[in-house]
């Protein structure tokens, strides 16, 4: 081969090399990615007419929440109620089982889902997975384009949180983690208050879980987002506004309040779920935020599932980032959804969001006028001396109500027919779950259901054969003979349950 034409191959090696750089560049800082709007479109598509309003998020801006099941259903403490099957406390924890089954639902919401999505690492208790499993899970999560959250009764200690954060080697594994602290007076067992008289009583509590990630962030610079849990029942429902006016300025960025349903393990059903509806617990958190809680600005799925305002502390103040009541903050909305829906705001690098932005307003120059004058309004509202003077926090408050599942079981099997219900309650159960904002995966069967469809239909069967593959202690062939373990690592739904259970 002659001296020139290595030449000229070199060259078009360098040549076909930058040309393929440069597309990865174009891609990486479009504003969405090609599979995130394909995923978006349908899931618009798939949506009931009814939700396919201006406000919806779902199809607009995200695909929705994500989370997992079947790995680790196992708790030490006891909620009523408890959404997880009466089987779910015989299950051994395996961190090889969870990552195993958590890779695979992860790599199937990553094929349907497209490439981003927020996740919660859920299961019965999150932190009696060993620190390295659990933080290995989460990698997982993390490298499918998902942003994990541990979903977790808040009651461990520093010295475990230390462990998931940083690697044997003393070097952190993460920059920022998420977590969801569950507190509640429902709840029993939890150390130094095994039985909660009120929810005051565990205030200290709560200050304490967010003290622990307070001070990792202090000694290693690992960042966090905190969300607050909290179930509601007619026992605590006129504490809810107690528990937010001592607590807004611990340290969560969210507050999420569940109105129990008949799901689970029916032992632990002790109240008249049905006595406090939507509008009496959203009273109540607003009553605590000490402001209207403009849900009507964004809806994730089906308002009666999901209510969410989103804002903004400044002291002990609350503002909304829009408000529902503003024909001008309902057009700042309508922009955000046409000029910038989809684009992941809170997974993306702020220098890489910085170059998506700006390519969205090269190309609509009007985006920028808009949302400097949204920017005005909102720091006029809030007054220049107040935002000198005190530090501003983001929260958002969230509602999500649960189905009762003697409602999910039959609107389910229906919807697996192709059937419409023309009953009121199976109807609107029917509407919801096609709504659903919060998906579980099977990639076993192909499917996503909606998370009241794995509480209230699955998870009894799966916690059943899981009870098999993962046995607290060795098992006879007696007692397993109704389960039914598909793989060695996967269970499935759906399966008859074990026997005198
Ligand atoms: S899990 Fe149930 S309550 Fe929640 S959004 Fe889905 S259908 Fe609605």
């Amino acid at each position: 081969m002659t001296t020139e034409v290595r030449s000229a191959r070199s060259l078009r090696g360098i040549l076909h090399g930058a040309r393929a750089r440069v597309r990865e560049l174009a891609l990486a800082t479009r504003p969405v990615h090609p599979e995130t709007q394909a995923a978006l479109e349908r899931r618009w598509s798939e949506l009931p007419p009814g939700a396919r309003v201006p406000a919806q998020t779902l199809g607009q801006h995200a695909v929705g929440c994500e989370g997992t099941h079947g790995v680790f259903p196992k708790c030490n403490l006891a909620c009523t109620p408890c959404y997880h099957s009466r089987d779910a406390n015989r299950v051994a924890i395996s961190g090889e089982h969870t990552r195993g089954e958590v890779g695979e639902q992860m790599a199937f919401f990553r094929r349907i889902r497209g490439p981003r999505a927020h996740a919660q690492l859920i299961g019965g208790e999150v932190t009696l997975l060993p620190a390295d499993d659990h933080a290995a899970t989460l990698k997982l999560m993390l490298d499918a384009g998902r942003e994990p959250m541990s979903m977790t009764h808040g009651d461990f200690d520093a010295d475990y949180l230390t462990e998931v954060a940083l690697g044997p080697d003393g070097k952190k594994r993460f920059d920022r983690l998420s977590f969801a602290g569950h507190f509640d007076m429902l709840m029993f067992g939890r150390r130094g208050i095994e039985r909660p008289a009120d929810e005051a009583s565990l205030n200290p509590h709560r200050r304490a879980f967010t003290a622990m990630f307070a001070e990792l962030k202090r000694r290693h610079g690992v960042r966090y987002f905190l969300a607050h849990n909290m179930t509601v029942t007619p026992r605590n429902v006129d504490q809810i506004a107690d528990v937010l006016a001592e607590c807004h300025d611990y340290g969560f960025g969210m507050f999420s309040f569940q109105p129990a349903a008949f799901v689970g393990d029916d032992r632990r059903w002790h109240d008249g779920y049905r006595e406090i509806d939507a509008d009496i617990v959203w009273a109540e958190i607003e009553r605590g935020a000490g402001s209207r809680l403009p849900y009507g600005v964004f809806q994730n799925g089906d308002v009666r599932c999901n209510r969410t305002a989103y804002g903004f502390y400044v002291g002990h103040r609350w503002y909304p980032v829009l408000d529902d009541q503003s024909p001008r903050d309902l057009a700042v909305r309508d922009a955000f959804f046409r000029y910038c829906g989809g684009i992941n705001f809170s997974g993306t690098p702020i220098p890489l969001l910085a170059v998506k932005l700006a390519r969205v307003v090269a190309r609509h120059p009007q985006v920028a006028a808009i949302f400097l004058g949204w920017l005005g309004r909102t720091l006029r509202g809030v007054g220049p001396r107040k935002l000198l003077s005190e530090r501003i926090r983001p929260v958002s408050f969230v509602m999500h109500s649960f189905m009762d599942a003697g409602d999910v079981a039959p609107a389910w099997a229906a919807m697996q027919r192709g059937e419409a219900l023309t009953d009121p309650v199976l109807k609107a159960t029917q509407e919801r779950l096609q709504a659903c904002s919060y998906a579980m995966a099977h990639p076993e069967t192909g499917e996503l259901v909606p998370a009241c469809v794995q509480h209230g239909v699955l998870d009894p069967g799966e916690n059943a054969a899981l009870r098999v593959l993962l046995p607290l202690a060795p098992v006879t062939d007696r007692r397993i003979r109704h389960a039914t373990p598909t793989t060695a690592g996967s269970v499935r739904a759906g399966g008859p349950g074990v026997a005198g259970a």
